[in-house]
């Protein structure tokens, strides 16, 4: 099935060929029960082996260990910048450390202000967000109650490598992983809580999965809106309310894909390939493309890039587009270019934009 196109965008992006057409048989008829996963109870047998099986799978695919959570909830990795002070600080005056790498984890951080004290420890703002510094050069509060970071920056291209680990040994590290979540292994066990929209990488949107220790669940601050304390969720196995019933199916399918191709070591591999090629087509292009980005910390999934010709940058979207390229465009705030190559963008979506790439330059000297 070649639908024509290579689709780069941000979220929601491009899910695996052989997911979609999965879904689409199953669709009218969900394996024999007379009716779609959107039309039946999310209490009957059907769907209680569809979330069941996906907490499995995503739980096998990250080596979750037993003394975490896994929950599948709504309102979007956005909800969670409000759920995380909610559910991790016992009051409006405790305080938490936020280490901002772009505009996500600022959101995150603004969020915050309303739920308990945010400390801003590090920001690369005034850099353009274009890099992680290295953690040791960075003041912890010892009595912070978490450290929270965005493991991937989806509109600046930056990616945490590895992480910090927080200094009190009481305090715990969140991380927003909604841009490169299921990308490569994770070790979920330095974490507290990880959460991540499905959109990009795992699913449609309308699901926001959240991995919390167990521990860290029901000591929410009493404000903490029923629909947003991980007790609720946890005590009922995502089933408080009616979920996102037909979203859930859908990861379930990515994640029985992801399995399939062998996990998570293999799944970096190629998400390295991918990445690898299209930043030495930058590279190399002797400043006719530029990646702000500071090296080391450049994003496998998110790659932004500007013309050193700023002004055929117009022409360059509208040409990859005329020619099956699609949502190359830059976030609004950065401008320029920005690849998105998730899990399911394949490596001929990639060679076939390197190609451009070459062959755009070439027409331009
Ligand atoms: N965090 C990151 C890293 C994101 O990329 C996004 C969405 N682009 C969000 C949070 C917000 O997610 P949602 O739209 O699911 O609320």
């Amino acid at each position: 099935g070649d639908r024509g196109v290579f689709n780069f965008a941000a979220g929601p992006a491009t899910l695996p060929e052989p997911v979609l057409l999965k879904a689409q048989a199953e669709l009218y008829n969900y394996r024999g029960s007379g009716m779609s996963i959107m039309e039946m109870s999310h209490r009957g047998k059907e769907f209680d082996s569809v979330i069941k099986k996906a907490e499995s799978d995503l739980r096998l695919l990250l080596s979750i260990p037993d003394d975490f959570a896994v929950l599948f909830l709504q309102g979007g990795a956005t909800t969670q910048f409000a759920a995380v002070p909610l559910n991790l600080c016992s009051s409006t005056s405790d305080p938490a450390d936020y280490l901002v790498t772009g505009s996500w984890g600022d959101k995150a951080f603004k969020e915050a202000q309303k739920f308990c004290k945010p400390n801003l420890i590090w920001s690369g703002k005034s850099e353009k967000y274009t890099k992680i510094p290295s953690f040791d050069e960075i003041p912890q509060n010892p009595d912070a109650k978490y450290i929270h970071i965005c493991a991937n920056e989806t509109i600046h291209g930056v990616e945490f490598k590895d992480y910090p680990t927080p200094a009190n040994k009481n305090s715990i590290l969140v991380a927003d992983m909604s841009s490169n979540f299921c990308s490569k292994p994770v070790d979920v066990s330095k974490f507290g809580v990880i959460y991540a929209g499905a959109q990009k990488n795992v699913g449609p949107s309308g699901v926001t999965i959240v991995i919390v220790r167990r521990d860290l669940i029901g000591s929410a601050q009493e404000i903490t809106p029923v629909m947003l304390d991980y007790k609720t969720h946890a005590d009922s196995a995502s089933l408080y309310n009616t979920p996102p019933c037909f979203a859930i199916y859908m990861c379930g399918l990515v994640f029985e894909h992801l399995l399939e191709q062998g996990g998570l070591v293999e799944i970096e591999k190629k998400n390295a390939k991918k990445a690898g090629i299209l930043y030495d087509t930058i590279d190399g292009s002797g400043g006719f493309y530029v990646c702000p980005v500071e090296k080391s910390v450049r994003s496998l999934m998110n790659i932004p890039f500007t013309l050193q010709k700023s002004e055929l940058e117009k022409k360059f979207i509208e040409e990859a587009s005329k020619e099956g390229m699609v949502q190359l465009k830059g976030h609004r705030s950065v401008g320029g270019m920005r690849a998105s190559i998730y899990n399911a963008m394949p490596l001929a979506g990639v060679e076939k934009l390197v190609a451009f790439m070459k062959d755009f330059q070439a027409r331009h000297p």
